[in-house]
């Protein structure tokens, strides 16, 4: 068997922890070549130790001299380096042939590109890499002969529900729709009214999932599964009209496909990461991932319900800036990257999210998502409006 050189961008994160967990269990099959972390000194360094990895990269100089520092007493002789070009070293070295891109954000756009462009193995759950530059990205994987697996749990199940062929085209394959499942997060029942107050703890403590912060935000103002909307037309080729957002608060499908023959295929399963994480990398093979067998007993119910687009209004915005296209979609999403730090910050109330997000749409004219420079620039003029937004304390 050959043993995977493994590099896990965002390595200190929920998703890069359950990824190093799922590698804990199978040093036989892959070792880490490259970590990276933003500022997390101690979980880093820790990993460090325990990998031993080749080149362990950080947000700064400062955190970089700390992490150094610390290393320098033990026996890991990895390199620390800093900035976002160190990010894409780490996304191209030639012992990782397998990237697990799970970074935050916009700040993952650029190495996970220049992983499909270097023609990697890519385990993709950093979604606003999809959203930013969709078309794009999908094009780098093409033309360069890079692998993409979803990570993301709704996309590994349509993933897994779809024939091996998918690519030739979902019409082709006989799939009618794709039924997206959302859990609803927290506040899935509750009237417009009582989410003007909800604090950032509330809308972070997701009924199912432990997740960082900025996808457990999304998930409370129902913007994730708007993203996932758009990561799932640019990974499928599936238009939007084709997508259908089902409400479904166990979890336990992780998302199905509908056929022309009346079957649905689903995935199931309990809502833990590192099934859809340890699927994609051993696919097409599976391992063990540590992850509770499903007690269909124990659930004894699901339920289904058809998403509140008002009460959910990122929800609307998603499928609005998919219509739109070009870089509208990479609009919303550094808009909404602002508006979910803010509040997170005590800058901005929980509704403020979305009426930024929608007036930052409104203010901008989006054009088309030529190449990395335009998605860039589109990015940092509708993060510099909605900071401008932030400050003037507009939806306050
Ligand atoms: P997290 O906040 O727990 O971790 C984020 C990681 O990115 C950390 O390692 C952090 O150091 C790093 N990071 C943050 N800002 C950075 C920057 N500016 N530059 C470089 N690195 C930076 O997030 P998470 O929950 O693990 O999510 C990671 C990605 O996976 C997100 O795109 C999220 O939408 C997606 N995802 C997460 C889950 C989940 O269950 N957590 C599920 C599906 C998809
Ligand atoms: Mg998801």
């Amino acid at each position: 068997m050959t043993r995977h050189g493994v590099t896990v961008l965002g390595a200190t994160g929920s998703i890069g922890q359950s990824t190093l967990d799922v590698i804990r269990r199978h040093p036989e099959r892959y070792r880490v070549v490259a970590l990276t972390a933003h500022r997390q000194v101690e979980r880093l360094v820790a990993d460090c130790i325990e990998f031993n990895p080749q080149l362990a990269v950080v947000g700064d100089a400062r955190t970089a001299a700390q992490v150094q520092e610390r290393l320098a007493a033990t026996a890991c002789r990895c390199e620390v380096t800093w900035g976002t070009e160190a990010l894409v070293t780490a996304a191209t070295l030639p012992d990782a042939d397998m990237i697990m891109a799970a970074i935050v954000g916009a700040a993952g756009l650029e190495p996970t590109l220049a992983a499909a462009r270097a023609g990697k193995r890519i385990l993709l759950a950093n979604k606003e890499v999809l959203v930013m530059a969709g078309e794009l990205f999908m094009h780098a994987v093409r033309t360069h002969g890079a692998t993409l697996l979803p990570v993301d749990s709704e996309h590994n199940a349509i993933f897994q529900s779809l024939p091996a062929d998918f690519a030739r085209g979902l019409a082709a394959c006989g799939v009618q729709k794709i039924l997206l499942t959302a859990s609803g997060g927290p506040f899935r029942s509750k009237a417009l009214s009582e989410l003007a107050h909800v604090t950032p703890e509330q809308a972070c403590a997701h009924p199912n999932w432990v997740m960082g912060r900025k996808i457990s935000v999304d998930s409370a103002t129902m913007m994730n599964k708007g993203l996932e909307v758009i990561e799932a037309r640019w990974l499928f080729d599936a238009p939007p009209e084709m997508i259908q957002v089902v409400v479904h608060p166990q979890s336990v499908i992780h998302s199905a496909v509908q056929y022309a023959d009346g079957s649905v295929l689903a995935q199931m399963g309990n809502p833990d990461m590192r099934t859809p994480i340890a699927y994609a990398m051993a696919w097409p093979e599976r391992i063990a991932a540590g992850v509770e067998p499903l007690d269909l007993f124990r659930i004894a119910r699901l339920d289904f319900y058809a998403p509140d687009f008002e009460r959910f209004r990122c929800l609307q915005l998603a499928y609005d800036v998919l219509h739109a296209g070009g870089t509208a979609p990479a609009i919303l999403n550094a808009a909404n990257e602002v508006a979910v730090a803010a509040f997170l910050d005590g800058q901005l109330p929980f509704l403020g999210i979305a009426r930024l997000n929608e007036s930052v749409l409104q203010s901008l004219a989006a054009g088309p998502e030529g190449s990395l420079a335009d998605v860039v620039a589109a990015d940092a003029e509708a993060r510099h409006l909605a900071t401008g937004l932030v400050r003037e304390r507009r939806f306050a």
